[in-house]
């Protein structure tokens, strides 16, 4: 029996005109996740197929697992495209398998084939059923499906248990360059995560403030940004030193404005570097009335300095849903290991949650704010994640 791995597409459907340039993509980052491996990928309009030779199924199956634009991966059987080679494969995959009922299900792609979906399905049925002892047909609520997938030049035959739901969403990298502002906790991950989804490549931004944040609050942030990378390609890290310029905020700003008027500083730092490494969104983990700076008028504030677009991915979804997700894509584990990030080294007693947008402008004007920002944008340290190793860090 010629073993392999069907993938199917699923979503890429609903793009008719770049079918091929998500296809190529999605060709391009599999053989990519599958370079340490020596496996043949071949690729059609609807199907891709992985011959993955003497390698370890499991292992590449996990792979496939974190690549987006697959609907599902499943383990399949190649065959010759005559009913007789249907039967003999059909019986030997079944024949190994514990069930009581069962049906068939027919995909007939190449209309020239002696027999309609439906005779096949009969076909390959009756023949089961006279070869196989103590087993029925139940078209309703079956143990098992044997789907027959007829195609152009061969044909592919799976059951129902060797189906995988992959992870959907688009090939990583179809849609362009996208900033995402990356701190330690649950919810930027899980944006950057999400946006991946929909085919955004990612650079990471990090606001460092030490010594009133740790070296291990950094290291956090890189192996979150490791973790995504794991979703599509290496990622670049920017490290932007924000000391001072909180030290500013702190010395001058009235306290209950401080978070308002540093997030404001964040913003513009970010659309300052999306726009030197040509990324055409800023992307963030903000969600909605979670925090004083995230209700809807501290995020009107906020987001005026900036007319970039903002992409928020987790905006409406619950702190319980996204702690499910970042659960799922692995990054939970680290986000709340227990360092300070910027945003809580100085939390106000009682930050405003409706702040006025011209007092913004009024406390800002006490700062020489430009100044700083073009001293902290010209001192970013750039890590390349996947190759950043870490030195006396046993926690990570
Ligand atoms: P998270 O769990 O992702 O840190 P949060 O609930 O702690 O989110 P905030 O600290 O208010 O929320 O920050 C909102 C968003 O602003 C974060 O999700 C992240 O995108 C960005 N952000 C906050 N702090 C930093 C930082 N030090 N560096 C980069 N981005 C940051
Ligand atoms: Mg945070």
């Amino acid at each position: 029996m010629e073993k392999l791995i069907m993938i199917k597409y699923g979503e890429l459907f609903t793009k008719k005109d770049n079918l091929k340039l998500f296809i190529d993509k999605l060709y391009f980052n599999i053989k990519n996740k599958l370079s340490d491996y020596d496996v043949t990928i071949e690729k059609n309009k609807v199907r891709m197929f992985i011959d993955i030779k003497n390698n370890d199924e499991k292992i590449i199956i996990d792979k496939l697992k974190e690549v987006f634009g697959i609907h599902s991966i499943v383990v399949c059987y190649k065959t010759e495209k005559n009913i007789e080679s249907i039967y003999s494969l059909s019986f030997d995959i079944l024949s190994k398998l514990k069930f009581n009922s069962f049906k068939v299900e027919t995909n007939r792609a190449d209309k020239n084939f002696e027999f309609n979906s439906l005779e096949v399905s009969k076909n390959v049925g009756a023949y089961l059923l006279k070869n196989i002892n103590n087993i029925v047909v139940d078209v309703h609520n079956p143990d098992l499906i044997l789907n027959v997938e007829i195609r152009k030049d061969f044909c592919y035959i799976y059951t129902s248990s060797s189906s995988i739901k992959g992870l959907g969403g688009y090939p990583n990298g179809i849609q362009g360059k996208g900033l995402l502002m990356l701190s330690g906790g649950i919810d930027s991950p899980v944006a950057g995560f999400l946006s991946m989804k929909r085919g955004v490549i990612l650079e990471c931004l990090y606001f460092d403030a030490p010594p009133h944040t740790s070296m291990e609050a950094k290291n956090k942030v890189i192996s979150l940004a490791k973790i995504l990378s794991n979703y599509g390609s290496n990622i670049k890290l920017h490290i932007v030193p924000f000391t001072k310029i909180e030290e500013e905020i702190y010395k001058n700003v009235d306290p209950t404005y401080m978070i308002t008027i540093m997030r404001r500083m964040m913003y513009r730092i970010a659309e300052r570097v999306a726009n030197n490494i040509k990324a055409k969104i800023i992307i963030n983990g903000e969600s909605i009335g979670q925090v004083a700076s995230q209700t809807l008028s501290s995020m009107f504030c906020i987001n005026n300095v900036t007319n970039m677009p903002v992409i928020r991915p987790v905006s409406c979804l619950d702190k319980l849903e996204i702690i499910d997700i970042a659960k799922k894509i692995n990054t939970y584990e680290i986000s709340i290991m227990p360092f300070e990030d910027c945003c809580t080294i100085f939390v106000p007693k009682h930050p405003v949650i409706n702040p006025n947008l011209h007092k913004c402008i009024g406390l800002e004007s006490q700062i020489e704010y430009e100044k700083l920002i073009d001293e902290a944008v010209n001192n970013i340290e750039i890590i390349d994640v996947n190759s950043y190793e870490f030195i006396n860090c046993d926690l990570l």
